[in-house]
C-alpha cells in the first residue's frame, strides 16, 4: 500500500519571515493524515523551516544537491549539509534544473546514487516537453529518463525513491495533463520500474504528478489509481491554497 506524498516546492521564494509565516499557517491544520506532506523550500530557510515544522507531521525537503561529498564546488551544497539541517527528502533533475541549469540524466543519476547512499529521499522529476508530446515521444522520453537516473540503483534502494512525473508544458502554465492521461502515464513509469525491478517493488514506489497541480484540481488528479500524490509548485506558496490541495 503506497502512502501519497503531496510535496510543496516553493522554488526560488520566500525569505525566512516569509517562509515562518507561511509554515504556521500550513501546520496547523494540515488534518489529513492518509498523506505525507513535505515542504521542499529554497536552502536558505531549511533551517527556519526545520524548526517551524517541529511537532507537526509535515517534512523537510530541498530542491537540489550536489553528487560529490565535499571539495571545491563554489556555490554547491552537499548530501550531508542537507542532513545535517534534518532534511528528509530531496528533489532531484526538476525540469527547470535541466532547461536552465545544465542538468543531464548522467548527473541526475549522480544526484540520486549520492542521495540514496546518504539515506536522503530522492523525488525524482521525468517529464516530456512540448515539443516531445508534440511529436508522440513522450513514453520515450520518461522511460529514456527513468532508466537512466535509475542506473546502478540497487532493488533495496529503489524502495526508498519516489517518482514525481511532471510534463514540462503542464509546469507554470495554468494547463494540466489530463488526470486520465496523467495517470496513463504515471502507469507506464510503473510498468518501466517492474521491468527493470519486478513487480513487487514496482508497487512500492510512490509516483507523484506535478504541473498546475491546484485545489480546483486536487481532488481528480489525486483519485487516479497510479497518481500518488502531487508535486505543487505555485500553489504551495499560498497557505489556503496547499491546505486545500493536502486535505483533498
Ligand atoms: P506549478 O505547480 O507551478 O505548475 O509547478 C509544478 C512544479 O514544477 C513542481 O515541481
Amino acid at each position: 500500500m503506497r502512502i501519497p506524498i503531496i510535496a510543496g516546492n516553493w522554488k526560488m521564494h520566500n525569505i525566512a519571515e516569509e517562509a515562518v509565516k507561511l509554515v504556521n499557517e500550513l501546520k496547523a491544520e494540515v488534518r489529513n493524515t492518509d498523506v505525507k506532506v513535505v515542504i521542499c523550500c529554497p536552502f536558505t530557510v531549511l533551517a527556519e523551516v526545520k524548526k517551524a515544522v517541529e511537532g507537526s507531521n509535515i517534512k523537510l525537503g530541498a530542491q537540489n544537491m550536489h553528487w560529490e561529498d565535499k571539495g571545491a564546488y563554489t556555490g554547491e551544497i552537499s548530501a550531508d549539509m542537507l542532513k545535517d539541517i534534518g532534511v528528509e527528502y530531496v528533489i532531484i533533475g526538476h525540469s527547470e534544473r535541466r532547461q536552465y541549469f545544465n542538468e543531464t540524466d548522467e548527473t541526475v543519476n549522480k544526484k540520486v546514487r549520492k542521495a540514496l547512499e546518504k539515506e536522503l529521499l530522492p523525488i525524482l522529476c521525468v517529464g516530456e516537453t512540448l515539443e516531445e508530446r508534440e511529436a508522440d515521444r513522450t513514453y520515450e522520453v520518461v522511460k529514456s529518463q527513468t532508466l537512466k537516473a535509475l542506473e546502478n540503483i540497487t532493488d533495496e534502494e529503489m524502495k526508498s525513491i519516489v517518482v514525481a512525473y511532471e510534463p514540462v508544458w503542464a509546469i507554470g502554465t495554468g494547463k494540466t495533463a489530463s488526470p486520465e492521461d496523467a495517470n496513463a502515464v504515471i502507469a507506464y513509469i510503473r510498468e518501466v520500474i517492474k521491468e527493470k525491478y519486478g513487480e513487487d517493488i514496482s508497487e512500492l514506489v510512490p509516483i507523484q504528478y506535478g504541473g498546475s497541480v491546484k485545489a480546483a484540481n486536487a481532488t481528480e488528479i489525486m483519485n487516479q489509481e497510479d497518481i500518488d500524490g502531487a508535486l505543487v509548485g505555485g500553489a504551495s506558496l499560498k497557505a489556503e491554497e496547499f491546505l486545500a490541495i493536502v486535505n483533498f
